[in-house]
């Protein structure tokens, strides 16, 4: 999850909610040092006056959140575009530049850190951390594996064989842990497994079974014998969710067919539920579908919202994940409106896709709060999100986003100021005077 560069940065004039604490500050300064590490979060009253030569952002009222997670992403897959089609009728190269562009249109919209869960190479996780192209830092599985005609099996109904290079099909123990094996040496942070049948698959049913649960077991065993990598399950239907909690996955992703025995379960083994809302709450277009895929999802999506509402009610640890690829890019944070809507808190709802989120990720000692000690990945909202979470759905009131203290996107109304006056930083210790207004060397683009 690490990118190169930092840098030192102040935000002023902005609500403060710091991604664990259960109250916003209302008028707050946040101040980061040269290596983009938050030294001061907390009141304007006490905040230390501004060191020389930081760069300031006026915030204009607006909120200042931890930089958001997406714990469930395929950055590799068109949402508008079938897969059929991107596989088949699209140059590599475009596929590549678009893929490109998603990470862009995923930073801007407030997602400073992702996890991708299947179709991404490892190579976009380098290009993002080196620099070379702009995006979330991220966590890649590189693949998905699942039994024979499974929901990786990406043979067509009418017999084709797709043959993506990111699936993998194992139907034992020892051809699960060869199947981990591969995705290591591919690159993988997280191991993607299927414990049931999808909505997108053509030959199952989320209520279909996949892997056995000792498949299961020994995929976490052997994830667990390289530096403790953890598992992602795809589970939708409730056996399939059972299995994967009873035999070690981290995360449940997606879990509409959770049950009240499924909320414990996950509670007793400290996994995460995923719930991919923004699949289930995106309008059916029958036009656009597959035939069984439409019924599947028709029958679904009702039984979802209420499966995940008893699930926010029994207060089980969420983190946030869209599922992009399947649902739109670039609106990931409509991902809260929709676990607002199924009853949970906005300020919880902030705190799954912040805080929480980077404990399913294992960063949470450096990211997902904003406290001294951990990295400025940030965002400026303009509004209050806790009196309308919809804000942060909308790409452009995602005034700034900075990682480590670099700015990535700065918009009106946010400000931003660079302080340029001579001479030498003051001692250690000296306190450095208040800059003037009149030093500062304005960028405002407006
Ligand atoms: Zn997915």
């Amino acid at each position: 999850m690490e990118i190169e560069g930092k840098a030192s940065l102040r935000v002023h004039n902005v609500r403060l909610i710091d991604g664990v604490g259960s109250r916003a500050v209302p008028d707050a300064v946040l101040d980061a040092d040269a290596d983009g590490v938050i030294v001061y979060a907390g009141p304007a009253s006490h905040a230390p006056p501004a060191p020389r030569g930081v760069r300031t952002i006026d915030g204009r009222g607006g909120t200042l959140l931890p930089g958001f997670f997406d714990c469930h992403v395929h950055l590799g897959m068109s949402s508008d575009r079938s897969v059929v089609e991107e596989a088949l009728m699209t140059d590599p190269v475009l596929r590549m530049l678009q893929t490109a562009d998603r990470l862009r249109r995923t930073l801007d919209s407030g997602v400073t850190s992702a996890r991708d869960l299947g179709a991404l190479p490892a190579g976009f996780r380098h290009a993002v951390a080196s620099g070379l192209v702009q995006g979330p830092r991220l966590q890649v599985s590189v693949g998905i594996i699942s039994h024979t005609g499974g929901h990786a099996d990406t043979t067509l109904p009418g017999g084709m064989d797709l043959g993506f290079d990111f699936c993998a099909l194992a139907d034992d123990v020892p051809e699960v842990r060869k199947a981990v094996r591969r995705m290591l040496r591919a690159g993988a942070d997280v191991i993607k497994i299927c414990t049931t049948g999808g909505m997108n698959s053509a030959g199952d049913d989320p209520d279909d079974e996949d892997l056995l649960e000792e498949e299961i077991a020994a995929a976490v065993d052997e994830a667990r014998r390289h530096r403790g990598r953890p598992v992602a399950a795809h589970a939708q239907g409730r056996a399939g969710v059972l299995a994967a909690i009873r035999g070690g996955v981290r995360s449940v992703e997606h879990g509409f067919g959770i049950d009240d025995q499924g909320c414990d379960l996950l509670g007793e083994h400290g996994a995460f539920l995923v719930p991919t809302l923004a699949t289930v709450f995106r309008p059916l277009d029958r036009s656009r579908m597959p035939p069984w895929a439409y019924e599947k999802k028709r029958r679904w999506n009702e039984i979802t919202k209420e499966n995940i509402a008893a699930a926010i009610e029994r207060q089980v640890n969420i983190a946030a994940g869209t599922d992009a690829g399947i649902s739109a890019h670039g609106g990931n944070l409509a991902e809260l409106r929709h676990l607002v809507e199924l009853g949970m808190s906005p300020m919880d709802a902030i705190r799954a896709a912040t805080s929480n989120s980077a404990r399913l990720l294992g960063v949470e000692d450096r990211l997902g709060a904003l406290r001294p000690g951990m990295l400025a990945d940030l965002v400026v909202c303009a509004g209050d999100p806790l009196r309308d979470i919809g804000l942060l759905a909308e790409p452009e009131k995602i005034v700034v986003v900075a990682q480590q203290g670099v700015v990535r996107k700065l918009t009106p109304p946010a400000v931003d100021t660079v302080d340029h006056r001579p001479g030498p930083p003051p001692e250690a210790g000296a306190i450095a005077p208040a800059p003037s207004v009149a030093s500062h060397l304005s960028r405002r683009s407006s």
